[in-house]
């Protein structure tokens, strides 16, 4: 029988994502149900280092579930990739009686709990949350559909606007090295084109197609554009090049895609991802990442994850193509 775990720790740590909240809120409610102790550790590794870490109740994470951001504040910490660094935060952890810790976090967080754990076997499972839904291993990360609602929300703005003065926007949205939140908010605000990382394009083409479009009387267009592309600014440029006629603008959404009120789906991710990466930690199973797929809970031991591979959707991509034409 696996040991069961009396005191565990919670930390969101690198990039913050809306569902965090509810993410920490499952993880201490979870403990709290078992009457296991949990510690929050505040400023992601930098105050795990620093000794940033405080006692979470029940009680601690009232009135957050609704809201964006982490309340526990995350920082990046390129310090912790020096091992005495990680020294130090084991040495805070073991002050408090921590023997776990649920990480919230995106694909570097998970690199780091990977060398803690290769380094000093300390048990910690990981929940995936991030707005760009890099992370392998789990049909979608947390923040991801608060991401997609937002610049969803911004372009249906922006195409009111578009329509009423014949203009074509090119709008820049985040996403890192992945297209994930530029393909599908391409498919739901029926972009006229998009483009992402994964797949090359060409200006020449794009300029083409839009010409396509205005000789079939189209007088508005959409250019969604992954920041990991290339940028919003000279793919604006390279068409007006091409397309002296048009009023072409740019609009780079930025980080407003990163806050707000997490979405019915992130929040339920959230919870579920939560809850069980507490339950299983307390319980004496970890070393996994919980994620979903299919819709269910599906943990998978880290170990594995950097050999899977999680791909933009080729065929999404045809479809908001055919979709938009
Ligand atoms: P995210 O988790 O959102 O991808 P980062 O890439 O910044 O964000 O990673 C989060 C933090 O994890 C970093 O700031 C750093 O403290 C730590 N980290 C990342 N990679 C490693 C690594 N290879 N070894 C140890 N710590 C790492």
């Amino acid at each position: 029988m696996a040991k069961k775990l009396n005191t565990i720790g919670v930390i969101t740590t690198g990039g913050d994502a809306p569902g965090m909240n509810p993410a920490i809120r499952a993880v201490v409610r979870t403990a709290a149900f078992y009457g296991v102790k949990t510690y929050g550790v505040e400023k992601g590794w930098f105050g795990a280092i620093n000794d940033h870490i405080r006692e979470l109740t029940a009680h601690s994470v009232s009135g957050i579930i609704h809201h964006g951001g982490t309340f526990l504040h995350t920082k990046r910490c390129p310090e912790f990739k020096d091992k005495n660094n990680r020294q130090k935060a084991l040495a805070n952890f073991k002050k408090y009686g921590i023997e776990g810790m649920v990480v919230i976090g995106g694909d570097g967080s998970m690199r780091a709990s990977m060398a803690l754990i290769d380094d000093f076997k300390f048990p910690i499972n990981v929940v995936p949350a991030s707005i760009d839904n890099d992370i392998p291993g789990t049909d979608f990360t947390i923040g991801f559909d608060t991401a997609v609602n937002t610049a969803m929300e911004a372009i249906d703005k922006i195409r009111d606007t578009a329509d009423s003065h014949e203009r074509l926007f090119v709008i820049e949205v985040m996403g890192r090295h992945n297209g994930f939140i530029a393909a599908d908010v391409a498919l739901v605000c029926g972009a006229e084109i998009v483009i992402i990382p994964e797949v090359k394009h060409n200006i020449d083409a794009i300029a083409a197609k839009i010409s396509k479009g205005r000789q079939r009387g189209k007088e508005s267009f959409i250019v969604v554009v992954a920041e990991g592309a290339e940028s919003g600014v000279s793919v604006r440029d390279k068409l007006a090049k091409r397309l002296p006629d048009m009023d072409i603008r740019v609009s780079v959404l930025g980080h407003i895609q990163r806050g707000g009120s997490p979405s019915a789906f992130s929040r339920e991710l959230a919870g579920k991802l939560g809850a069980t990466a507490a339950e299983l930690l307390i319980n004496g199973k970890y070393g996994q990442l919980v994620g979903t797929k299919s819709d269910k809970v599906c943990p998978v031991p880290l170990n594995k994850v950097n050999r899977l591979v999680k791909k933009v959707e080729m065929e999404q991509l045809r479809i908001a193509e055919m979709l938009s034409s």
